[in-house]
C-alpha cells in the first residue's frame, strides 16, 4: 500500500525556499539556516549554466547575512568562515554532481 508523500509542498513554486530575514532561517523550512538543501538544489539548477552568476548571487547574500546577523543580539559577531562554508563552498560541491 503506497504511504502519501508527507512533504508535498516542499518543492511547490508558491513557497519558494527563500531567507527569513533577519535570521536567516529558511521560510519554508523553519529549523534549517538558509540555503536549506532544498535552496541549494533550486539554485544550482537556476545557475547550472552559470556558475559565476551564481558565487556573486551568493556573496550578496552572504554579505547581507554578515551585517543582518552582526545585528542580532545573539551574543557575538557572526563566524565568517561558517558563513562562507554556508553560503560560497557548497557551490563547488554541487559541480561534482552530476546534473542530469
Ligand atoms: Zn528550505
Amino acid at each position: 500500500m503506497e504511504q502519501p508523500q508527507r512533504h508535498p509542498a516542499r518543492l511547490d513554486p508558491h513557497r519558494p525556499h527563500l531567507p527569513r530575514r533577519p535570521s536567516w532561517r529558511c521560510r519554508v523550512c523553519p529549523d534549517l539556516d538558509w540555503p536549506c538543501p532544498s535552496a541549494r538544489l533550486l539554485l544550482a539548477v537556476e545557475y547550472r549554466r552559470n556558475l559565476a552568476g551564481l558565487a556573486v548571487y551568493m556573496g550578496q547574500q552572504m554579505a547581507t547575512a554578515l551585517e543582518d546577523l552582526g545585528r542580532l543580539d545573539s551574543g557575538g559577531p557572526p563566524d565568517g568562515n561558517a558563513l562562507y562554508e554556508r553560503f560560497i563552498t557548497w557551490i563547488q560541491r554541487k559541480r561534482e554532481l552530476p546534473l542530469s
